[in-house]
């Protein structure tokens, strides 16, 4: 089947060798590869050729090659790097950077959830990486745990730009609907209220937005917004209405109500957060510079 796993030992145009699995999403499986030129450890994000007969659950070209088109225009310390594409007649092949460090939340699993400070320092990477995608004119719009990733010393990478966008000179709100499609069917948590009412959205907001949820749950150990009823968490995302826990300090509710803030004319941007006493704690301005950009 034109999704069958390629086997450990392949070795891709004569250069990747693969191993084990690494994880996967609803596009595609990610596999640990050896670059044999080089000696490093890549990660190999394998997509179903969609020009394959087989593969007519495949994605759309289209959406592959957009993913592939805002990779190219990153370039970020946070921001998974990829090296070349590979097409055989199966599969489609994306050579990334390996984010051998797992998954950011799997520091959250072991704890309940992280100490401020921690939280702080991640949520600094996760914020100079969302920032330099935006002035790149470059939105994620499905930040989330799962496409949060740590390299090998224990840096945030961003990865995952498969329902990405990118501003156009026209640009409002209007996107295609493939976001609001997902989200449906994953994970709402994370998903910003203007998404919710289906009446248009401003990417960068929502990306805000998102950054949010991750920064509440890194720090509390729990989503801001969860119910039982999905109905009762959609009406909580709307109103804004959730509560930090006792141990949070008054500089962290305060960002949070800023981020979390149900109306996106009002919610604070990427340049506000870093402004933000709360971002700014501990940090010098060097230190900070040299993060954000
Ligand atoms: P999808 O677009 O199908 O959601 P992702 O790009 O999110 O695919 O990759 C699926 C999973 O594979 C991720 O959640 C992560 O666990 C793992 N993964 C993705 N990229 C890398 C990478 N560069 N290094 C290590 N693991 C990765
Ligand atoms: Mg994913």
């Amino acid at each position: 089947a034109a999704d069958s796993p390629p086997a450990a030992g392949t070795v891709l145009l004569g250069r990747y060798e693969l191993g084990g699995l690494l994880g996967r999403g609803a596009s595609a499986k990610v596999y640990l590869a050896r670059d044999l030129l080089t000696g490093r450890s890549v990660a190999i994000k394998s997509f179903p050729n969609p020009r394959a007969a087989a593969s007519a659950t495949g994605d759309r070209p289209v959406a592959i090659e957009r993913e592939a088109g805002i990779l190219r225009l990153l370039r970020h310390r946070h921001v998974v790097r990829l090296h070349e594409i590979l097409a055989t007649r199966k599969k489609v092949h994306f050579v990334l950077d390996l984010a051998g460090g797992g998954e950011l939340f799997s520091l959250v699993d072991a704890s309940g959830r992280m100490t401020e400070d921690l939280a702080r320092h991640y949520f600094r990477q996760l914020v100079s990486a969302v920032r330099y995608c935006h002035a790149r004119g470059v939105y994620h719009r499905d930040i989330k745990p799962e496409n949060l990733l740590l390299d090998e010393a224990g840096a945030l990478m961003v990865a995952d730009f498969g329902l990405g966008a990118v501003a156009t000179a026209t640009d409002g709100a209007a996107e295609d609907g493939s976001l609001l499609r997902h989200t449906m069917c994953g994970t709402p948590a994370y998903v910003a209220p203007e998404i919710l009412s289906r009446k248009g959205y401003e990417p960068a907001k929502v990306d805000i937005w998102s950054c949010g949820v991750v920064l509440f749950v890194l720090a509390a150990g729990y989503l801001p917004f969860n119910d039982a009823s999905l109905v009762n968490m959609y009406r909580k995302i709307y109103a804004g209405r959730f509560r930090c826990p006792a141990w949070f300090s008054p500089a962290l509710r305060d960002l949070l109500r800023r981020v979390l803030d149900p109306d996106p004319s009002a919610r604070i941007d990427a340049d506000g957060i870093v402004a933000h006493p709360w971002f700014r704690h501990g940090a010098s301005d060097e230190e900070l510079g040299r993060l954000m950009h």
